[in-house]
């Protein structure tokens, strides 16, 4: 389906409430957005050995956020590598802004440029499914694809479907990790959603199931953004 106008949409979502498997859906229905996952930026960085990646992965592991300056300077410069910096362009961000300090300071890199967010879902799903859904969670590294052994299944046990290359557990996926991880998302939340619901910009839809939530945010994005019948 084809948008009639740029759309810059931000998901916000507890880890866990299926913004990967969200944003796979939406790049297959809406072909131009191209999507960007702070998490997954974070996690392909950790292999280079260089004194960043030990400090990034020292945050990971212990469930922290990393500390907003860093996480600017890293997107930042990311966003602008992909010459997303500009009113014409259409893309998504998973995981970032995090906190209402990321917010602000992504949108002074964005605004001059007349890029900025444009649409703020916020995905609104129980907690205790969460708990679960993370304990069934296994993914693809190297491309960020997610499976769950639940309701998502690789085709092939532990295998992704499209290389055939072994999936993992991510090393925060434990209960303890989990649990601080959603402590700290509820903390940075009502001070973010102000943040956007003062530039009228945000909109929450609410279910357990990607299944539920899906049919909603892609309601918005065609109701917003696109032609009903195109
Ligand atoms: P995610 O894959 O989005 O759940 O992110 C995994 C981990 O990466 C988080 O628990 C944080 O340690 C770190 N991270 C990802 N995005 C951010 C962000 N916007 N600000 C700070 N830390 C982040």
């Amino acid at each position: 389906m084809a948008l009639v106008r740029p759309l810059r949409l931000l998901l916000l979502g507890a880890p866990g409430s299926g913004k990967g498997t969200l944003t796979s859906r939406l790049l297959k229905q809406f072909p131009t957005i191209s999507s960007l996952s702070s998490g997954d930026i974070l996690r392909s960085q950790l292999s280079s050995g260089t004194t960043l990646s030990h400090e990034i992965s020292s945050y990971i592991k212990e469930g922290k956020l990393l500390p907003d300056k860093l996480m600017v300077r890293l997107i930042g410069g990311e966003l602008d590598k992909r010459n997303w910096l500009n009113k014409q362009s259409t893309w998504l961000l998973d995981g970032f802004p995090r906190t209402v300090g990321q917010a602000r300071s992504l949108d002074q890199v964005l605004k001059p440029n007349e890029a900025s967010i444009n649409m703020v879902v916020e995905l609104d799903v129980d907690q205790k499914v969460i708990i679960d859904r993370i304990e069934a969670r296994w993914v693809h590294v190297n491309s960020g694809r997610v499976y769950n052994l639940d309701y998502n299944p690789p085709k092939v046990p532990f295998k992704d479907d499209i290389t055939g290359e072994p999936l993992t557990k991510r090393d925060d996926d434990t209960a303890e990790v989990v649990s601080k991880r959603l402590d700290l998302y509820n903390k940075e939340l009502q001070p973010l959603k102000q943040f956007y619901q003062e530039l009228n910009v945000l909109h929450t839809v609410s279910g357990n199931t990607s299944d539920i939530v899906y049919p909603q945010l892609a309601q918005l994005v065609i109701d917003n953004y696109s032609h009903i019948n195109n």
